[in-house]
């Protein structure tokens, strides 16, 4: 894991922007930059785990509360009635780009399968 800050590190601490949508003690969800979907949200820890592959059984709980803040998201984005897709990019062929574990919460269009 590199030592220097992430991207989601520094907006975690209000260094750069980001539009933030919700919050709690151990999470933080936040527009994506580059939307793929009408709604597409990333929630985060603000712990840093560098991915899925890195969380460890001590992390059971923080896993679970992402899960949550997860589904609080598409709550508070009214994404419940037509669904939503939750997708987490693992490593380099899981096409992951920023080493801060997080969940993509995508929705407001009807999601294909298999992802590209
Ligand atoms: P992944 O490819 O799964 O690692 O997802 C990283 C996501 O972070 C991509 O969808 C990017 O568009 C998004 N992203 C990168 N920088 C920012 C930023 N400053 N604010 C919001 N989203 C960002």
């Amino acid at each position: 894991m590199s030592p220097s800050k992430t991207i989601f590190e520094k907006i975690i601490d209000r260094e750069i922007p980001a539009d933030i949508v919700y919050e709690n003690e151990h999470c933080l969800a936040f527009h994506d930059i580059q939307p793929q979907a009408p709604v597409h949200v990333l929630v985060i820890p603000k712990r840093r785990i560098e991915n899925v592959a890195n969380l460890t059984d001590a992390d059971q709980a923080l896993a679970g509360k992402l899960l949550l803040a997860a589904r609080d998201v598409a709550q508070k984005l009214d994404l419940v009635d037509q669904g939503y897709r939750v997708v987490a990019n693992c490593g380099i062929d899981g096409g992951q780009s920023v080493d801060h574990l997080h969940l993509h919460v995508l929705g407001g269009r009807q999601m294909k399968w298999p992802p590209g």
